[in-house]
């Protein structure tokens, strides 16, 4: 059993509609994918969808 679950994650911007396809890792219920902001300076207002490999 693996602590660390490995997804793919869809994450697309509220404010601009530009979507970003990463891998992330969940872990205990969060994913952490690493990504910071959008390209158009938004850094909380995100659709964020976790997909299994
Ligand atoms: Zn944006």
């Amino acid at each position: 059993m693996s602590l660390n679950e490995r997804v793919k994650v869809t994450i697309r911007c509220n404010s601009c509609g530009e979507r970003f396809i990463l891998r992330g890792r969940k872990e205990k219920g969060k994913i952490d994918t690493g990504f910071k902001q959008c390209i158009c300076n938004n850094v909380n207002d995100f659709d964020i969808e976790a997909h299994d490999f």
